[in-house]
């Protein structure tokens, strides 16, 4: 969800109270820091009444006749829930006056942005794009890096609503650009889920697979469970969508368990009916009924009636599977009409066939043709529509600024290490001052030492960092690996693995000394870092040799990634550091196979596949 969104429903229950707060002049410095707070909160979704308290303080904050904090507060307060969504447009519509009045883009585009959120609600989402394109130009305008990325979002996700994913894609990933570069994690992560769904929505889904697993995991680590909830979700649709209803069933079970645990009513609704869809995949009717009675008193206990349609075509779907042929009929009339309401063609392709099927066991041919014929309609559109977004997504070369995106955040993460190793250094030398000090300062030290512990933990992590390289070491690869290989045959994933060594690097060190060869290391790890996609994972294992782990990559996935590898490789300049030299890798590639249970099971027949290589001619791949 973008931020905006969030803020909204995070702001349900502010009245006009707030409006009325005492208005005590405050200091600039107190009203800005409690502002970017507020502003940075859109993503860490702060509860209602959180958000309402925020606000009637930061209102008290205003500075008496500063007209430009005024405004600020108003383009935050303009967020509120919209008793009246006209008012709410209305509210908008003043504020944007008054921002272009006083000519500060910024403000300008805060208002519209706050409009853009009020045109979304009121169904007008085609009018959106325009208003938020305008947004993003004048927060370029003003600078503010998290306003245009967060407009990106905004934007990305009508696109998204409307079906054009990969406008939806390129607006996330420019999104993804920015954040990593202002280094603003809660909305890099918050981000994560946008793209998954978007790749999903594709048909990609290799890719959402990917996006959606590291949303879950950034979304457990930070403790934000409504995003944990929600990537569960798409992982079970994602499943789904394969028609794999065990792995789906699976990830709806989690889903409802962080609602129980972490959510309150209303949000086990969309579990149950996962669960219910998966339950109605499986055959299993009874338990379909039990799952979509609870779904029901979910959403009811919140009053939310957004559902109907889909929960009356499963249970029209069980009953027709327990042989209730007239009941069935009635809630896929009744599905019908709610989807076509709707004009949700998605859903009505997944209606019409199962009503084809029940009007053809009652013997209503006609009909049951009728249906089908609306079904292979849509599809046809539904296809065509997907293959254009696909082509239209290849077109704009999505991998390219994806690899792009990734080294940035490779390098972003480097620098955070050494500020971290910085961070250390200066600690311990604080400690030993401390220390001398003596007995006064004991209580200090003792959250010193606290303090020291998390950081030596954290020393150990840096500790299986390959020196040279700045890759992974030989301990903390082979810990990848096994773990990802635990993961793969947990999840029925493919796997696989590259391990490859420079070719006759002997002659390269005789000839140009030891610290060239060291050079020539450092040069070939960076080149293979910047070719892997994403999830890929590089170490150095000995001397000249690389082990590479390739998560959800089966063989030609594999194949391609290692001639990646390979002619980037090739294709490095060395007149700096060697002139005259060639460097060239040869590869070994393996797969996850049935037998294999350990690294070693793979690293082994990955190694037999390098050395067929190398006598095969160097500079080249073989797989296992
Ligand atoms: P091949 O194509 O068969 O791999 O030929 P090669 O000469 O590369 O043979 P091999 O892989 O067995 O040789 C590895 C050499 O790499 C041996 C060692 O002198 C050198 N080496 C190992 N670690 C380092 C290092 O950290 N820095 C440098 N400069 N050289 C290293
Ligand atoms: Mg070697
Ligand atoms: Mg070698």
């Amino acid at each position: 969800m973008p931020s905006f969104r969030t803020l909204l429903s995070a702001s349900l229950g502010l009245g006009l109270a707030l409006v009325v707060a005492p208005a005590l002049a405050g200091r600039t410095e107190d009203f800005d820091a409690l502002f970017r707070q507020i502003d940075d909160e859109h993503i860490t979704q702060a509860t209602p009444e959180e958000s309402k308290s925020d606000l009637a303080r930061l209102h008290a904050l205003i500075p008496r006749g500063d007209v430009r904090r005024e405004l600020l507060y108003r383009s935050l307060a303009c967020f509120e829930p919209p008793d009246d969504a006209r008012a709410s447009l209305a509210y908008a519509q003043q504020g944007l006056a008054d921002a272009r009045q006083l000519g500060d883009a910024e403000l300008e585009a805060r208002f519209l942005y706050c409009r853009g959120a009020f045109e979304e609600m009121v169904g007008n989402s085609r009018d959106v794009i325009p208003l938020y394109t305008q947004a993003i130009a004048l927060s370029r305008k003003a600078e503010n890096r998290a306003l245009i990325a967060d407009g990106l979002v905004a934007r990305g996700s009508v696109h998204s609503f409307l079906g054009e994913h990969a406008a939806a894609l390129a607006d996330f990933m420019s999104a993804q650009r920015i954040y990593e570069t202002a280094r603003l994690q809660d909305r890099i992560d918050t981000n994560l889920q946008n793209i998954g769904v978007a790749y999903r929505r594709m048909g990609e889904f290799g890719k959402a697979h990917e996006y959606l697993v590291q949303s879950r995991r950034t979304a457990l680590r930070e403790q934000d469970w409504f995003s944990v909830l929600a990537a569960w979700l798409q992982l079970g649709f994602l499943h789904e969508d394969k028609q794999q209803a065990d792995a789906a069933l699976e990830a709806y079970g989690q889903a409802l368990e962080v609602a129980r645990q972490h959510l309150g009513a209303g949000d086990a609704g969309s579990a149950y009916l996962g669960i219910a869809s998966a339950r109605v995949m499986r055959g299993e009717y009874p338990a379909a009924l039990r799952a979509l009675a609870l779904a029901r008193a979910d959403f009811a206990s919140v009053g939310d009636t957004s559902n109907e349609g889909m929960l009356a075509m499963l249970e029209g779907q069980a009953r027709a599977g327990l042989g209730e042929a007239a009941a069935a009929r009635a809630l896929f009339n009744r599905a019908e009409s709610h989807f076509a309401a709707e004009r949700n063609e998605r859903y009505l392709a997944m209606l019409y066939p199962e009503r084809a099927r029940l009007l053809e066991s009652a013997g209503d041919t006609r009909a049951a043709l009728h249906d089908f014929k609306r079904y292979v309609q849509l599809r046809e559109r539904l296809h065509d529509a997907t293959s254009e977004q696909r082509s239209l997504m290849l077109q704009q070369q999505f991998d390219a600024s994806q690899r792009e995106f990734e080294n940035r955040r490779l390098r972003s993460e480097k620098t955070l290490r050494d500020q971290q190793v910085q961070a250390l250094l200066r600690a311990r030398r604080w400690q030993w001052g401390a220390l001398a000090l003596g007995a006064a300062l004991i209580l200090v030290l003792g959250t010193l030492v606290a303090r020291q512990l998390v950081r030596t933990r954290r020393l150990r992590v840096l500790a299986s960092t390959d020196e040279l390289t700045g890759i992974a070491n030989r301990r903390r690869i082979e810990l990848i690996g096994e773990d990802a290989i635990a993961q793969a045959i947990a999840d029925g994933r493919s796997l696989s693995v590259v391990t490859f060594d420079i070719d006759l690097f002997k002659r390269i060190n005789d000839t140009h000394g030891h610290l060239a060869g060291d050079q020539v290391i450092i040069r070939v790890a960076d080149a293979c870092r910047g070719v892997l996609r994403q999830f890929d994972e590089i170490g150095r294992t000995g001397g000249e040799e690389f082990l590479v782990i390739l998560p959800d990559s089966a063989r030609d996935a594999a194949e391609q990634v290692a001639e990646r590898l390979r002619s980037a490789v090739e294709a490095l300049r060395w007149e700096d550091i060697a002139p005259g030299v060639r460097v060239t890798i040869s590869l070994g590639i393996t797969s996850l196979s049935p037998g294999d249970a350990r690294l070693r099971d793979l690293l082994s027949r990955a190694d037999t596949a390098l050395y067929a290589a190398k006598a095969g001619g160097r500079n080249r791949l073989q797989t296992a």
